[in-house]
C-alpha cells in the first residue's frame, strides 16, 4: 500500500455542532496520525444526520485512503454511523450473533440489564472487520472497501483512545508502509522570535523534511525541527544535518535542546567552570536567585524589599538617578565588594502606575568580568510581566555574557 497515504477525521454528533461539547477526539486523533506519519488535509464535524454522515464519507473518500469516524456507534436512533457508512460503501449491514452474544455478556458483566436496541450494535456494514472494544459496549469497526478504509470509532474519549492506539495505529502500521516521525527542538534565548526567523531565512523555514518551525514562549523561541524517514536512526539523521544549518546561522543564541531549560544551563554553566555569582534583589526577591541550583555553594543573594531601600544604601537620590543608573553602579559596587565573577541587580517598584514612566518601573544589570549588560522596562512588580522579564531577560543574558567569556 501507500507509503504516504491521507487520512481524514470525521467528528459525529450534533452537541459538536450546537457547540454544546468541544471536539477534543478530533485532536488527539490528528497527533496520533501524524506522529506515524500519516497526513491530514481535512477534519469534518458531521450532525446526527444520516445522509449527511454517509455524504460526508464519500467526500472523503474521494480525498482520502483513509477516514475515520468518531462519535455515533451507540444503540439509539441518533447512533447512525454504522448505517451511513454501509450506505456510503454500497453495502447491507449484517446482525453477527457472535457479536451480540458478547455485548450481551459485556452487560451482564456490568451489571445492567441490556435493552432491546442494544441489538442494533450487533449490525456491522458487510465483510467489515470487528474491533474489539473492552473498555466499553459500542462495537468498533473497520471496513475496507475500494473506495478507501473506513475506520469508526465510539465517541467516548476514553474508548476511543484505547481503541485507536491499542488497534488502530498497529493496524495502520501492518497495512502501510508508514514511515515514522521523529522531532528536536532547539532552545534559543536572548533574542525575539522576528529576528531569528529573519536570521534562519525562508529558505530553511519553507524545508518539508525537516520542517523548521518557531515557537516563543516565556521570552524563550524554541525552533522545532521535525523528521519523516523509513527509521529512528534515518529520522535522526536529517535531524543532525539541519541542526547543524542552524547552528550554521543562529548557534550563538541556542543553548540546548528538547528539555533543556534556560536555569538549569546557567547553573550546569556556574558548577562547572566554578564561577561564583552574587544576585541582589530589590523589590522582587528570589525571581532569579531562586531559579539557579541552590545546591551551588558560589551563588549568593540578598533580598531588599524595595527599590528606595537600594538608593539609601547607595547614598542615590530618587530624584537625579534613574532606575538604570541604580542597577549599573550597585552591579559595579557589588562585584567590586564581593569579589565574585559576576553580579546581577534586579530592582522592581511594587506601586507603580504601569503608564507612569517607561524607565522606572523595573531594571536589571549584570557585570561579569568583560562587561556590563543593562535594561529598564516600564512593569512594576505587581505585574507578572515584571517577573517574568526580569527572570528571562536577566538569564538569557547571564548565559550570553557567561558564554561569550569563554
Ligand atoms: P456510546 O455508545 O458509548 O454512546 P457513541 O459512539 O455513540 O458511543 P456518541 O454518543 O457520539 O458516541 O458520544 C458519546 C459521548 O462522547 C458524547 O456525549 C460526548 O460526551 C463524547 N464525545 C463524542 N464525540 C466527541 C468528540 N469528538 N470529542 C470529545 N468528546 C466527544
Amino acid at each position: 500500500m501507500a507509503d504516504n497515504p491521507n487520512a481524514e477525521i470525521i467528528a459525529i454528533g450534533t452537541e459538536l455542532l450546537l457547540g454544546e461539547i468541544t471536539d477534543t477526539n478530533s485532536v488527539f486523533m490528528a497527533r496520533q496520525l501524524r506522529n506515524i506519519g500519516v497526513n491530514i488535509f481535512f477534519m469534518t464535524t458531521v450532525g446526527d444526520n444520516l445522509g449527511r454522515i454517509a455524504e460526508s464519507i464519500r467526500a472523503a473518500l474521494n480525498r482520502a485512503e483513509i477516514v475515520i469516524t468518531c462519535g455515533g456507534l451507540g444503540p439509539t436512533v441518533d447512533d447512525m454511523t454504522r448505517q451511513a457508512v454501509a450506505d456510503a460503501t454500497e453495502r447491507p449491514l449484517e446482525f453477527h450473533q457472535s457479536l451480540y452474544d458478547s455485548i450481551a455478556e459485556r452487560f451482564r458483566g456490568f451489571g445492567v440489564r441490556m435493552t432491546a436496541n442494544n441489538r442494533q450494535q450487533a449490525y456491522l456494514p458487510h465483510e467489515a472487520l470487528l474491533v474489539e472494544n473492552p473498555v466499553g459496549t459500542a462495537p468498533a469497526f473497520i471496513v475496507e472497501s475500494d473506495l478507501g478504509i473506513i475506520i469508526s470509532l465510539p465517541g467516548v474519549p476514553r474508548e476511543m483512545k484505547y481503541l485507536l492506539t491499542e488497534s488502530v495505529v498497529p493496524y495502520l502500521l501492518r497495512t502501510f508502509d508508514l514511515g515514522i516521525i521523529v522531532a528536536r527542538t532547539l532552545r534559543t534565548a536572548g533574542i525575539g522570535e522576528s529576528s531569528l526567523d529573519d536570521m534562519i531565512g525562508a529558505e530553511i523555514l519553507n524545508e518539508r523534511n525537516p520542517s523548521v518551525g518557531l515557537a516563543a514562549h516565556h521570552g524563550c523561541v524554541d525552533i522545532r525541527l521535525t523528521a519523516k524517514a523509513k527509521s529512528k536512526v534515518e529520522a535522526e539523521s536529517l535531524l543532525d544535518a539541519m541542526q547543524q544549518r542552524l547552528r550554521n546561522r543562529v548557534g550563538d543564541h541556542i543553548f540546548g535542546t528538547d528539555e533543556a531549560t534556560l536555569e538549569g544551563v546557567v547553573s550546569q554553566m556556574l558548577g562547572a567552570r566554578q564561577l561564583s555569582i552574587h544576585i541582589l534583589e530589590a523589590g522582587l526577591p528570589g525571581v532569579i536567585s531562586e531559579q539557579l541550583d541552590s545546591g551551588l555553594s558560589l551563588v549568593t543573594s540578598e533580598a531588599l524589599a524595595h527599590p528606595d531601600d537600594l538608593f539609601n544604601k547607595l547614598g542615590r537620590d530618587t530624584r537625579d538617578t534613574t532606575l538604570r543608573e541604580l542597577a549599573v553602579d550597585a552591579v559595579q559596587r557589588s562585584r567590586r565588594e564581593n569579589g565574585t565573577d559576576a553580579c546581577v541587580v534586579s530592582l522592581s517598584y511594587p506601586d507603580l502606575d504601569e503608564n507612569a514612566d517607561l524607565e522606572q518601573g523595573s531594571a536589571i544589570a549584570i557585570a561579569t568580568a568583560d562587561g556590563i549588560a543593562y535594561r529598564a522596562y516600564g512593569f512594576g512588580a505587581r505585574s507578572v510581566l515584571a517577573q517574568d522579564w526580569l527572570s528571562r531577560w536577566g538569564l538569557a543574558n547571564l548565559w550570553r555574557m557567561l558564554k561569550d567569556g569563554d
